[in-house]
């Protein structure tokens, strides 16, 4: 099949890729003119993009995407092991609380990779660029779609600022801001039914590089992320030596509206000593990047059991957003194209089937960690207003014959059975309810928080320390 592919970031070259070593001829149509870059540091600097900002925020790659990847993949996984990323056994994610470190079975399973974003993209556009079934075509806007007209329109291809381009297939990965509704409007079809659920959070981050003769204060490819009372704080590990700091407070907190201020983000990250430490043993290789609007969503193309369209697909943000701090947009986006290509191959030659039956697996495989992520949020935020804006207290969570994810993150610094299991949620190696209700993991955890009550205490500053750092 002729695939054309709306988007060259992550979803569609990982769908590109998956369709031309199906045997399809992959298409992509980027809007940015993205020049190819020597190597990784170079990728670095030039990264930014105003189209897609996230590129310069930490990325973590969870385990489940670095198992598609193993599995679908193999060469970008060895890709990605040779431009520098490195993996994180989940040895390197034990707390010293830990009552038990003796590796598992399965522990290699839950193992995520460490880097930079733009370290991924380039390996991705390399390995695109290198695919014979496969054309990248860069300064490219997709415009709206070519169709038959009908009850239930079938695309039949692209406008583009280029001219149209016909295809057997279109795929839209244009991310976040996917305009496909407004295309589905121009060729008379209905829209597709998008649910919202707040995230509420702002990130700030920078990246740094490890000082050379520094002794480090730990480990420098894992992730520590502490969810401190007024803000998230954390270290993202990178390729090559690089490593991220980020600052996650509410995004309606005004308070902290001055983040942007590279002074101001190391004195607020100073006032907490696990990353005061970090800051001592490393340099600062970029501005601080603020990032806003986000949000979690998740979009159905098939709308009361009807496809809005046939011939058109959609991956990775377009349909499904989550909050960045738990990192799962790039392992719902490989296993969105994963399923794309698998269901072509199914349902070979009937488009009403293929739509039907990708959104059957949207349910399966995207809408539990849509569906985890809102909770979990929405239990944060409202912890958080409670503690900086005086709402409320909110109600404990329901628990019963379940535990709940801030349970299950306190018991994992104690107890190895929680340990795994919060990192089986984390890794997203399958649906998080399957971890919350299972009958080990509740016993355990409950067992664990009536021993150590709600976790070790964390280092954090007060309201004043806060305040103080956020007015440098
Ligand atoms: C702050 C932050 C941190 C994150 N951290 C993590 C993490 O740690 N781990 C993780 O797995 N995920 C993380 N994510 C999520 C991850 O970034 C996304 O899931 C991923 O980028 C989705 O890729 P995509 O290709 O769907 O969309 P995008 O990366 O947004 O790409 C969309 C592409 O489409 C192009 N485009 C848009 N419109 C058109 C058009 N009309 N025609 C042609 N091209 C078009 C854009 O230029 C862009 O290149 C994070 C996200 C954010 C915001």
């Amino acid at each position: 099949m002729e695939v054309s592919i709306a988007g060259g970031s992550a979803a569609g070259l990982f769908a590109a890729l998956l369709l031309a070593r199906a045997g399809h001829h992959a298409v992509v149509l980027e809007r940015d003119r993205l020049e190819p870059a020597p190597d990784v540091e170079s990728a670095a600097e030039a990264a930014f993009r105003p189209s897609a900002p996230q590129i310069v925020q930490p990325h973590i790659v969870m385990a489940r995407c670095r198992q598609l990847l193993i599995d679908r993949l193999p060469d970008v996984y060895g890709g990605l092991l040779a431009a520098g990323v490195a993996e994180a056994p989940l040895w390197t994610q034990m707390p010293e609380s830990l009552s038990e470190t003796t590796a598992r079975a399965g522990d290699e399973q839950l193992t995520p990779m460490m880097t930079r974003r733009s370290t991924i993209d380039w390996v991705l556009h390399r390995a695109a660029a290198a695919e014979p079934r496969v054309t990248l075509r860069y300064g490219v806007k997709v415009t709206g779609l070519l169709a038959i007209p009908g009850q239930r329109p079938h695309v039949t291809g692209v406008h583009t600022s280029q001219g149209d381009l016909p295809a057997d297939l279109v795929v839209d990965a244009t991310g976040r801001r996917s305009p496909v509704d407004d295309w589905l409007a121009q060729i008379g079809a209905r829209a597709t039914v998008t649910r919202q659920a707040e995230c509420g959070v702002a990130y700030f981050s920078r990246h740094y590089r490890a000082r050379p003769g520094t002794v480090l204060p730990g480990l420098l490819a894992t992730r520590v992320v502490v969810a401190l009372d007024e803000f998230l704080a954390g270290k993202w590990g990178g390729d090559n030596g690089a490593a991220q700091l980020v600052v996650a407070p509410l995004a309606a907190d005004r308070r902290f509206r001055t983040l942007r201020d590279p002074e101001v983000f190391t004195a607020v990250l100073r006032t907490v000593p696990v990353y005061a430490a970090w800051l001592d043993a490393m340099d600062p290789i970029t501005e601080v990047f603020p990032m806003a609007g986000l949000h979690n969503t998740l979009r159905r193309l098939v709308v009361d059991g009807t496809p809005v369209a046939t011939g058109l697909h959609a991956i990775g943000d377009s349909v499904c957003t989550t909050n960045p701090t738990l990192g799962r947009g790039l392992a719902l986006a490989l296993s969105g194209a994963a399923d794309l290509v698998d269901t072509l191959s199914r349902h070979a030659g009937d488009p009403a089937a293929q739509a039907l039956a990708l959104d059957r697996l949207v349910g399966q495989h995207v809408l539990p960690f849509y569906e985890d992520q809102a909770a979990i949020d929405a239990a944060r935020l409202a912890v958080m207003r409670h503690t900086i804006f005086g709402t409320p207290r909110p109600k404990p969570p329901e628990t019963r014959g379940r535990v709940s994810y801030p349970q299950l993150r306190v018991a994992a610094y104690y107890d190895p059975t929680a340990f795994r299991a919060f990192w089986k949620i984390n890794g997203m190696v399958c649906p998080p309810e399957q971890v919350y209700t299972d009958p080990e993991v509740v016993a355990c955890t409950r067992e664990t928080l009536r021993q150590h009550g709600s976790g070790p205490p964390i280092a954090q500053p007060t309201r004043g320390q806060l305040l103080a750092a956020l007015a440098q």
